[in-house]
């Protein structure tokens, strides 16, 4: 199974993109988790993404598309995966396709998370990872057991440099201006599945199995 999640910045695109991964027995590869993890590694890579994502902007598809393109070569990925974060402008989503379509293979569905833009500012603001496992919670709606602290690892929660209100507003411009084409691009191909994003993490994960299923 491929899926490739659509959303806003902060529609839950990565707390769905786990699960629906974990149900179907598929990796979650998420371009922001790769760009983050190049920056904590200091690579040149995750310095040159960062100036971009610090501002709220899209890194250059020119050091984005190879990078996750390569990832989905990788062995952990033959059966399928869950895309998150990638593809965010046309232009990646036809480097997508093109890769896919010479291996005689497809993009099964696109999930589009929907999201007011009200709902993603209070979403974000509230958005905590874990800077060591890169787990995801919120500090009302997803609240970690003890509070500031990960659940998984035990690591100290801290809140996402680019999550800063200023920011968001930025990010969410780019996305309408970028990345919400891509929901006419997959309507086009027949694949798009929406779910409405404002209910509880679980009830959207129950309307996406459903919707993924035909
Ligand atoms: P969110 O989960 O809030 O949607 P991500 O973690 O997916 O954010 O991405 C964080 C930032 O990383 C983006 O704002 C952007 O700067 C950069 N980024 C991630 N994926 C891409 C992509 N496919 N193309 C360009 N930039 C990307
Ligand atoms: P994205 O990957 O689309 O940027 P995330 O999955 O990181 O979004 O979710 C953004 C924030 O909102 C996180 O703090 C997450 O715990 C929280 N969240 C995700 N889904 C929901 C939901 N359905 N209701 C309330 N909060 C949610
Ligand atoms: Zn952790």
């Amino acid at each position: 199974m491929k899926i490739v999640m659509l959303g806003a910045p902060g529609a839950g695109k990565g707390t769905q993109a786990l699960r629906i991964a974990e149900q179907y027995g598929v990796p979650h590869i998420s371009s922001g988790d790769i760009f983050r993890k190049n920056l904590k590694e200091g690579t040149e890579l995750g310095l040159r993404a960062k100036a971009y994502m610090d501002e709220g902007l899209l890194v250059p598809d020119e050091l984005t598309t190879d990078l996750v393109i390569s990832r989905l070569r990788e062995e952990d990925c033959k059966d399928g995966y869950v895309l998150d974060g990638f593809p965010r402008t046309l232009p990646q989503a036809r480097a997508l396709s093109e890769k896919l379509k010479s291996e005689g293979a497809r993009i099964d569905f696109a999930l589009d998370i929907e999201v007011s833009d009200e709902e993603i500012v209070s979403r974000v603001s509230g958005r905590r990872i874990c800077p060591k496992c890169g787990a995801g919670f919120h500090t009302l709606y997803n609240k970690p057991r003890i509070d500031g602290i990960c659940d998984i690892c035990g690591a100290e929660l801290k809140m996402r440099d680019d999550d800063r209100p200023e920011t968001v507003l930025k990010r969410l411009e780019v996305y309408h201006a970028e990345t919400e084409p891509l929901i006419a691009y997959y309507k086009e191909e027949g694949i798009l599945r929406t779910v409405d994003g404002s209910q509880s993490i679980d009830k959207v994960f129950e309307d996406s199995l459903d919707v993924l299923q035909d």
